[in-house]
C-alpha cells in the first residue's frame, strides 16, 4: 500500500511531494501527461510573485513562500525567484491603504505620481498614482514544477508519469482504492492517504468521492500574450493595472490586466479571469479572438513600450473560487487542494507544506 498518493503533477502536486518526501514519507504522484505538459495551469517561464495583498494571512504566507523559495533554489541549484519589483495602478484599489498594509506584512513600498513612474519605466502608460513594490518579483513556473519533482524524487517519491486517476473509492479510514489508467491499462492501487491537486479536472476526480464540501469550482481557459518590446533594454519591472468599474474610460476593458517580462519571449500581459468556461478535456487551445482583439488594444493603448502587433499567445486553465480564496481540506484519508485560480503559484510552497501537514496522521 502507498502511504501517500498525491493526483496532479502540477505546482500544487509537485510542491505537496517534496514536502512529504523531505518528511519521509513514502508518496507516489500520479499525473496523467507527460513532464513539462502544457494541458494545465503551471506551464511556462513567468508567473507574478506579487507582494500586493492587504490580507495579513495571504502576507504572512508570502514570507514564508520566499523563504521557501529560495531554499528550493539552494537545493536545486536552478535560479526561481527573480527580484524585478511590481508596479500597481489604476482606479480600482486604495493604493495608499493597500501600501500600509503591504508595510505592515514586511515588504517595501513605494507610491510615485503618473510622471515620476512614467520617467522610471517608459514602457508603461500610467493616469494616477502608482504603487511600487520593489521585493516583488518573478517566478519561473517551469523550472520550479521541475525542481519540486526532482527534489521529492531525490528523497524516494515515485512519479508516475501518462498515468489518469480514473475513480476514487474510499474503504476506510486508513484506505483508498485507485483505479489509474496507463498505457499498459486500468488496474487499483491502494494507498493510505490520497491528496488531490487536479487542478481543472478536481471537480471529476473527485465526483462522488466522500470528502470535503467544495465550493463551485469555475474552469476557465485563460490567454495572455507575449508582446515584442521596442527597447530590449528597457526596464520591465511586473505590472497589475486595475480599472475602476464605472470608468467610462476603461469600460471596454475584459478585467484587470497583470503582466511581466519573460526572459527570450518577450512583455507578458493578460487579462485576469476574463476567459470562457471550458472542460478541460474537450477544449479547443484557441485563444478567443474578441479577448485577443481586447489585449492588442490595451497594449496599444498603455504599454507603449512594446510592438502591439507582434505577439505570441499562450492559453492556460483557471480554476476559481467564487471568492478566489483556496480550498484546503481534509475529509477522512482524502485531502483536497483547489481553486488555485490565477494567483496560487507565488504560494506554492506554503500550499504544498499545508496539504502535506494535512495528510499527516
Ligand atoms: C495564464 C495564467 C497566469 C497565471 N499567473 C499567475 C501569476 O502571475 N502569479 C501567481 O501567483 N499565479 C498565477 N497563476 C496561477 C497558477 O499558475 C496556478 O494557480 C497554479 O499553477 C495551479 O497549480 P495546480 O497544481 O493546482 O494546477 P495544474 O498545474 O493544472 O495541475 C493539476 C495537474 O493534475 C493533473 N491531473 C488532473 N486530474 C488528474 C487525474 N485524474 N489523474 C492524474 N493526473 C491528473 C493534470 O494533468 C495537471 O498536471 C496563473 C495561471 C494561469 C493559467
Amino acid at each position: 500500500m502507498i502511504d501517500v498518493a498525491v493526483i496532479g503533477g502540477g505546482a500544487m502536486g509537485a510542491a505537496t511531494a517534496w514536502h512529504l518526501a523531505r518528511a519521509g514519507r513514502a508518496v507516489t504522484v500520479f499525473e496523467q501527461f507527460e513532464p513539462g505538459h502544457r494541458h494545465g495551469a503551471s506551464h511556462g517561464a513567468s508567473r507574478n510573485f506579487n507582494v500586493a495583498y492587504t490580507e495579513p494571512d495571504y502576507l504572512a504566507w508570502l514570507r514564508d513562500a520566499r523563504l521557501l523559495w529560495r531554499e528550493l533554489e539552494a537545493e536545486s541549484g536552478a535560479p526561481l525567484l527573480q527580484q524585478t519589483g511590481i508596479v500597481n495602478h489604476g482606479p480600482g484599489r486604495d493604493l495608499a491603504a493597500a501600501a500600509e498594509a503591504i508595510a505592515a506584512g514586511g515588504f517595501a513600498t513605494e507610491l510615485l505620481d503618473a510622471r515620476a513612474a512614467q520617467e522610471r519605466w517608459p514602457g508603461f502608460r500610467f493616469a494616477g498614482t502608482v504603487l511600487h513594490t520593489p521585493d516583488a518579483g518573478r517566478l519561473n513556473a517551469d523550472a520550479a514544477v521541475t525542481a519540486f519533482l526532482a527534489g521529492a524524487q531525490a528523497r524516494g517519491a515515485r512519479v508516475a508519469w501518462r498515468t489518469r486517476v480514473t475513480g476514487i473509492d474510499v474503504r476506510g479510514d486508513d484506505e483508498v482504492h485507485l483505479q489509474v489508467e496507463d498505457a499498459d491499462g486500468a488496474r487499483t492501487v491502494r494507498a493510505r492517504r490520497v491528496v488531490t491537486t487536479a487542478g481543472a479536472w478536481t471537480g471529476k476526480t473527485l465526483y462522488g468521492v466522500p470528502g470535503p464540501a467544495l465550493p463551485v469550482l469555475r474552469v476557465t481557459q485563460e490567454q495572455p500574450a507575449h508582446f515584442t518590446p521596442l527597447d530590449p533594454a528597457a526596464p520591465w519591472p511586473g505590472f497589475n493595472h486595475i480599472p475602476a468599474a464605472d470608468d467610462p474610460a476603461t469600460a471596454w476593458f475584459a478585467a484587470g490586466v497583470y503582466g511581466m517580462a519573460t526572459p527570450g519571449e518577450g512583455i507578458k500581459a493578460g487579462w485576469h479571469a476574463a476567459g470562457p468556461e471550458i472542460d478541460p478535456d474537450r477544449r479547443s487551445y484557441l485563444p478567443d479572438p474578441a479577448l485577443t482583439a481586447s489585449l492588442v488594444r490595451y497594449a496599444r493603448e498603455w504599454l507603449p513600450g512594446v510592438d502591439s502587433t507582434r505577439f505570441t499567445e499562450v492559453t492556460c486553465t483557471y480554476t476559481s473560487t467564487p471568492d478566489a480564496r483556496f480550498v484546503l481540506e481534509r475529509v477522512g484519508p482524502v485531502v483536497v487542494g483547489a481553486g488555485f485560480s490565477g494567483h496560487g503559484f507565488k504560494f506554492t510552497p506554503v500550499i504544498g507544506r499545508t496539504l502535506a501537514a494535512l495528510s499527516a496522521d
